[in-house]
């Protein structure tokens, strides 16, 4: 299997075989180009999808600067193994929330630097369902992609050795293997297992982005649960770990500390001609042949609102209001358990064990869509958010904290639907670069909500069928997606199925925005595969010469 990924994705084989974590001679050699060189690529953001752009076309040759507005993380002296110490990974520039349900934004959405929001993500990735590629024409909700989940199987299979993803076979969707064996469970994954099996409920080891002995020169997981914080042993994949070295060894440039403000166009053709933005205070134009948006689904559809102009006065992309709507994020209620034995949750990676069981439509249930049920283990200050969103405070507060190593905690992902309404606009209030940030309204539907309350009662029936005597579950959210959706026409979403806006020619976006529907899994490692297929796009156009 080596092999063959290090011929595609060496970024493994690039780290030093020495123990170091972080190649900096790379960063240091990276080519660079200048503002007025009119680059093959400019990418905005160097998140899951942005990177996995990066990659591929460096790899094909193309000149590709890829621009974010946060940080170039070093592992070694920019993270630390501390829940507090790690709150500079998130992006929390202000952003305005509305709507029935309103979403907070924050820590649990998005990130900030290279790398994007996978550096400080849990580490499941799991493939969607074919079912969910079709959601409107089975079931009547959602929405239908413009391509099925057969073309996105090899792209699937590519990444998952890439970053590598360790699991047990995977008995639902489309059943497969994954390239890592799975990794032993700690306490918290061992109860799910003994609950699930107690009520006839499978449930399986992974799939989780986590290295299971050696890749390359990357170290092994060493089980000591701060996946959310970055991992500084780089046994957890992100794409500063898994693609950016690569890029940069094929000659690609990643501009950190470089927020884009709006997206260049030539008003006369109605081209892209690259990106405006601001690094070390100084406003900044780099040229491009074509600009590829790849900031997150609340970031993506705010450059897109900011880049209005004379010719596309509403913002770029939104002749027909499309722009912002069908955002998406998945209801993530969380169920805890007291057992008399200790569990130490934290003494593992957060994911570990999963259950598909609940995800497709059943006929016999009065919602469409599904569920899944996945381990989630919270450190102590996520424990006291939990313990504190029950209304428990003070006293009561201190003696649920006191006894957290008796906890076990599980969350689900609910499949929330595609709403029109629920959508970014842009808000009155400015940021710092004096744009208009993002509002973000959200309200949920009478299927979500009866999606939550399937799953809550799912996730106490197995916690109290392991032996818990006490459950406790808290209603929160995880995952943004959609917001530049694809879609078969303009109408209906801002992107062709490869990714290419349907306004203007010379302008992709290649982050989970795109996304139509959303299934009950977590979907880093859709939004790479989707990438990676709108790479391969790309390149066989330019071999055709298109553009
Ligand atoms: C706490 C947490 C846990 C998660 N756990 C999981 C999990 O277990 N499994 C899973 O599949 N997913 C998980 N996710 C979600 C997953 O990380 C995201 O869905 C995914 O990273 C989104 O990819 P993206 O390319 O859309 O954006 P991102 O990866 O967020 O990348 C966007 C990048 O764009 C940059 N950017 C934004 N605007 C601009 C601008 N104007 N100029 C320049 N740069 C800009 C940002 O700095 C950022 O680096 C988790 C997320 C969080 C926050
Ligand atoms: S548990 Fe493993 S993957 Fe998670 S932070 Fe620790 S070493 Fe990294």
């Amino acid at each position: 299997m080596s092999t063959g990924v290090r011929a595609r994705n060496e970024s493994a084989w690039l780290l030093p075989n020495d123990g170091t974590r972080t190649d900096h001679r790379l960063r240091r050699d990276m080519r660079r180009f200048s503002d007025d060189d009119e680059v093959d690529l400019v990418i905005v953001g160097c998140g899951a999808g942005g990177s996995v752009l990066a990659q591929r076309l460096a790899r094909a040759g193309w000149r590709v600067v890829a621009l974010d507005a946060g940080p170039f993380w070093d592992p070694d002296t920019d993270w630390v193994s501390d829940e507090a110490g790690s709150h500079h990974l998130y992006w929390t520039d202000p952003r305005v929330i509305t709507g029935a349900d309103p979403v907070p934004l924050g820590s649990n959405n998005s990130g900030r630097g290279v790398g994007g929001s996978m550096v400080h993500y849990a580490g499941y990735t799991p493939r969607f369902h074919p079912s969910d590629f079709s959601t409107l024409r089975d079931d009547g909700v959602g929405a239908d992609w413009p391509f099925g989940y057969e073309e996105l199987r090899p792209y699937y299979a590519a990444i998952e050795q890439e970053l590598p993803v360790a699991g047990e076979y995977w008995p639902w969707g489309d059943p497969h293997g994954y390239p890592h064996r799975p990794h032993p469970v700690g306490g918290n994954g061992e109860l799910f297992l003994r609950g699930a099996g107690k009520l006839g409920i499978t449930a399986k080891v992974g799939p989780v982005a986590i290295a299971n002995g050696r890749f390359g020169n990357r170290p092994h997981c060493i089980y000591r649960g701060f996946c959310l914080q970055g991992c500084k042993v780089n046994a957890k994949a992100s794409p500063l770990i898994t693609h950016i070295p690569d890029a940069l060894a094929h000659g690609a440039e990643v501009r950190a500390d470089a927020m884009v403000t709006r997206v260049g166009m030539d008003e006369r053709t109605g081209r892209a001609t690259g990106v405006h933005y601001v690094s070390g205070g100084a406003s900044r134009f780099q040229r491009a042949a074509m600009v590829a948006i790849a900031g997150y689904s609340i970031e993506t559809p705010r450059l897109l609102l900011n880049s209005a102009s004379p010719r596309y006065p509403d913002g770029l992309c939104n002749e027909f209001d499309q722009v912002g709507r069908y955002l998406m994020v998945q209801g993530a209620p969380q169920t805890a358990g007291r057992f008399d034995a200790e569990v130490r949750m934290y003494k593992a990676p957060p994911p570990e064990v999963s259950t598909e069981e609940f995800y497709e439509t059943d006929p016999a249930k009065e919602y469409k869509r599904g569920f899944a049920v996945q381990t989630v283990s919270p450190l102590p200050i996520t424990w006291a958010e939990h313990v504190a969103a029950q209304g428990h405070w003070g006293r009561a507060l201190r003696d649920y904290m006191s006894d957290y190593v008796h906890w076990a905690c599980l969350g689900s992902l609910c499949e929330f639907l595609p709403l029109a309404g629920n959508r970014v606009t842009l808000a009155d209030e400015t940021d710092s670069y004096g744009l208009p940030v993002a509002r973000f309204a959200y309200s949920q539907c009478d299927n979500d909500k009866a999606l939550v309350t399937a799953a809550q009662h799912v996730m106490e029936d197995i916690l109290t069928a392991a032996g818990a005597d006490e459950v406790i579950t808290i209603k929160r959210y995880a995952h943004l997606v959609g917001g530049a959706r694809m879609a078969k026409d303009a109408r209906h979403g801002v992107v062709d199925g490869s990714c290419r806006t349907f306004a203007v020619p010379n302008l992709y976006i290649t982050d989970g925005s795109v996304l139509p529907t959303q299934g009950s899994a977590n979907p880093a490692l859709t939004i790479m595969a989707v990438a990676a297929r709108a790479a391969d796009h790309l390149i066989s156009g330019a071999r055709r010469g298109a553009g």
